[in-house]
């Protein structure tokens, strides 16, 4: 029962997250899970926040962290000053977008040179500790999928269970589905690029952290520099958000086209949440077809 209901809370919250609203403030005592259902109502009431607006690092969340033994009898909390309030807060990460995280090359790789030169991106990742997703239960990192000279980008957000497993993005459910999606568009999987803003697992499948987002964003834009795509499409919010360094709400970015490092992106549904919610798929396809306009693509299902 205690499972069932936070499962209920996580695809809620996730629900939020779908709609590009991610920060859930937990101010001083941890609150009760029902707390947090209230929190996320409340952040779904507010509109959409402005442009360009900074991402606040949350704590880890309270599930991931170990559960109290239920008869230890904890001593009283020391006593403290009071300190002010802003000292207690953690530091902002600036949002930037991966246009101004680097400056775009001048020169295209060669065909021939692109997969030597993902490989060393690989090599330079190594057996990875930079952020605290090497420390939480990580299997394998997942680098990409796909043709290194693909037109068509797709980046999502992070390996889930699946993907950790067998060290490849987008292989489990919302991967089937993201295929079935590329099929529909007259492409294979294998012509595509595929990537994630993080390369390893949030445990629990939680949204990645600015912090472990900041920290990877940098192998993700240097692959993008690398296959140099003509479109990227950003699947769901996190993706968008830090692609390019926005904070708004999905209906706010779909539907238009966007810059990405000299590549044009599109902004979609994540296939996950359009297993929650497959109404949604009729908008999936509206932005897919923006796609494969862009690109003279014919879908397979009209001949
Ligand atoms: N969801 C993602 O965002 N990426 C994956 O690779 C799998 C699921």
């Amino acid at each position: 029962m205690a499972g069932e209901s936070e499962e209920q809370l996580r695809a809620y919250v996730e629900y939020f997250r779908d709609l590009g609203i991610h920060d859930f403030y937990r101010r001083g005592e941890p609150v009760a899970a029902a707390g947090i259902v209230e929190l996320a109502a409340a952040a779904a009431a507010e509109t959409a926040p402005p442009q360009d607006q900074a991402v606040r690092a949350e704590p880890p969340r309270r599930e991931e962290q170990p559960a109290a033994v239920s008869r230890v009898v904890s001593p009283p909390p020391p006593q403290s000053v009071p300190l002010p309030k802003e000292s207690l807060e953690p530091p902002i990460p600036k949002l930037v977008s991966f246009n101004d995280l680097a400056p775009l090359p001048t020169e295209r790789l060669a065909a021939a040179d692109r997969p030597a030169a993902l490989n060393s991106i690989q090599e330079e990742i190594g057996d990875c500790t930079r952020c605290p997703l090497a420390y939480a239960g990580r299997r394998k990192i997942v680098f990409a999928d796909g043709d290194p000279s693909a037109r068509l980008m797709f980046v999502g957000e992070g390996p889930g269970a699946d993907e950790d497993t067998q060290g490849l993005p987008f292989v489990g459910k919302a991967g089937q589905l993201l295929n079935n999606m590329i099929g529909a568009m007259g492409l294979k999987r294998e012509q595509v690029y595929i990537a994630n803003i993080v390369k390893c697992r949030p445990p629990g499948n939680r949204t990645p952290e600015p912090a472990e987002a900041n920290t990877c964003s940098q192998f993700l834009l240097k692959q993008i520099d690398v296959v140099r795509p003509e479109v990227i499409v950003a699947l769901g919010a996190t993706a968008a958000t830090y692609l390019l360094g926005v904070k708004q709400s999905l209906a706010g970015l779909r539907g238009r086209w966007h810059d990405c490092r000299g590549a044009k992106l599109a902004v979609t549904y994540h296939p996950a949440f359009l297993l929650r919610d497959p109404r949604q798929k009729a908008e999936a396809w509206k932005d897919l077809q923006m796609v494969m306009k862009e690109m003279g693509l014919k879908s397979p299902a009209k001949g």
